[in-house]
């Protein structure tokens, strides 16, 4: 996958994307990263990329030629013609949209700075903008490595084992269930009998019945679409709270 980031603060992403395990996989070529920086097509010889903002207010506006310009500098490196504008006001990332922009073969990521774009770079250049949540942050630089770690951990081969992606929070729709390493007994309290037991099967239920009960508790509204056996895994967890009832139930 390749995805190219358009940001004035190359070395804040660039810092991100040289470590840990997203540094490896673009070291493995997994990932392709590229970031062009807006000010190197700026007109004037004080390379300026920001205005006032026109009708007043504080802060400043970053104008629509360099980034546009840096967008299409980038023309035939991306094929799928997506082009991402980080901005508090997009959608909310979470793991469904995090897996959609992991099958995408190529991404534009645009960071703004200061007050934000020009509307004109939302309304022509940009297909979709996403928001890591609602907060606002200087920049988009962070919610676009957020974005990227995220979108990593989808693609094989950058997190060592799948397996370890497949049992985290949100990627079956459920947060994950509880983890346990050595010792067996830490202050008289108990690593879980049926984890010890080398039993696959009953290791599997146990889990799928405790990130169950964790979902319940914590964030019941991503209980959806249960089958009758996570029904019947929730009802041996006791009612703690009501059973969910089962979507799309004629
Ligand atoms: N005045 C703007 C905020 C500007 S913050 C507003 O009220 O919406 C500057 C830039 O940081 C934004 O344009 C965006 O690119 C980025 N940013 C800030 N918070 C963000 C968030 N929660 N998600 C995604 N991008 C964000």
């Amino acid at each position: 996958m390749r995805i190219d980031i358009v940001s004035l603060f190359p070395e804040i992403v660039e810092g991100v994307l040289k470590a840990s395990l997203l540094g490896r996989a673009v070291d493995e070529g997994l990932i392709e990263v590229a970031v062009v920086n807006p000010r190197d097509f700026a007109a004037d010889r004080h390379r300026t990329v920001d205005d006032a903002p026109y009708g007043g207010g504080a802060g400043m506006v970053m104008q629509c030629g360099p980034i546009f310009d840096a967008v299409e500098s980038l023309r035939g490196r991306n094929s799928c013609g997506r082009v991402v504008l980080m901005s508090p006001r997009g959608r909310r990332l979470d793991q469904e949209l995090v897996k959609e922009l992991a099958a995408a073969p190529d991404l534009v990521i645009i960071c703004a700075r200061y007050e934000g774009v020009d509307e004109r770079v939302s309304e022509a250049l940009v297909t979709e903008e996403i928001s890591i949540g609602d907060y606002v942050l200087n920049g988009g630089e962070l919610p676009a490595l957020v974005m990227i770690e995220a979108i990593g951990r989808m693609i094989p081969g950058v997190v060592g084992k799948w397996e370890s992606v497949d049992t985290d929070s949100f990627f079956h729709g459920l947060l994950g269930p509880p983890q346990y390493t050595r010792p067996t007994e830490f202050r008289g309290m108990k690593v879980p009998a049926p984890l010890m037991s080398g039993d696959h099967a009953a290791i599997g239920r146990w889990r799928r019945k405790e990130a169950l009960r964790a979902t319940r508790a914590r964030r019941p509204d991503l209980l959806r679409n249960l089958t009758e056996e996570d029904l019947e895994l929730l009802a041996e967890t006791g009612n703690e709270s009501p059973a969910p009832e089962r979507e799309n139930e004629p």
